[in-house]
């Protein structure tokens, strides 16, 4: 149960860009509560990047700024500079993450026991996941694998996401279902993404939509990763 409902929304959001800010005053407005993953070692870097064939912009928040911008959700782990795991020794694993979760532990002034692996494709498997959990404070850390399924989880340590913003049909199509599910055991609906999506396939709006639909439900709780994963 979270809070006394058995159905829960999350979302989780990587790489820490100037475009949370906007992404959290959405959430803000709605009541709803996500999860920031954040590379430590790239406060503060500008770019851009190509994506769905346009230039968006690819800035990182700056350090002084974190602990304001994200004041009312969870920041966690993404590795001190988004490097695949499953390439590295495990010295080198235990640097990525340990570097990563004391930076923002300390700016943020809590425990960042949260984590999502960095990079696309296979960015995870079992001798990293068992690294992580072997060795150090992290209690859960998200694939980009959707699910497709509300059902909690055994494996923390490999946690599935639901969907990707970017499947948007899928997306609305999964928060009807959940919306009308009548539930008698826990379920759990968790989005991910990356903020600077919404400015390369134009979803802003669309996606403040779906904040809509899925906010301010009795039957839901809304929760960071941790409030949800880790009650
Ligand atoms: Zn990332």
């Amino acid at each position: 149960m979270f809070n006394g409902k058995n159905k829960a929304i999350t979302f989780s959001f990587d790489d820490g860009t100037t475009q949370d800010i906007r992404l959290i005053e959405i959430f803000d407005k709605y009541g709803l509560k996500a999860t920031f993953n954040i590379n430590s070692g790239f406060f503060g870097q500008g770019g851009e990047l190509c994506r769905n064939d346009r230039m968006v912009a690819h800035k990182k928040n700056a350090e002084k700024d974190i602990p304001l911008i994200y004041k009312n959700h969870e920041i966690a782990v993404h590795t001190l500079t988004h490097r695949n795991l499953t390439e590295l020794c495990e010295a080198d694993i235990l640097y990525e993450v340990l570097e990563d979760y004391k930076n923002l532990s300390r700016i943020m002034g809590y425990d960042t026991v949260g984590m999502a692996y960095p990079c696309g494709g296979v960015n995870n498997d079992k001798r990293v996941a068992d690294i992580i959990k072997n060795n150090t404070p992290i209690k859960y850390a998200r694939t980009i694998t959707s699910s497709y399924s509300f059902a909690p989880q055994t494996n923390l340590y490999q946690f599935n996401p639901t969907v990707y913003l970017l499947e948007t049909d899928k997306m609305f199509e999964l928060a009807h279902s959940f919306l009308s599910l009548n539930a008698d055991s826990p379920q759990i609906f968790y989005i991910w993404g990356h903020s600077f999506e919404f400015d390369a396939y134009d979803l802003w709006d669309k996606f403040e939509e779906f904040c809509a639909l899925v906010s301010r439900h009795d039957d839901i709780f809304y929760g960071t990763n941790s409030e949800i994963l880790l009650g």
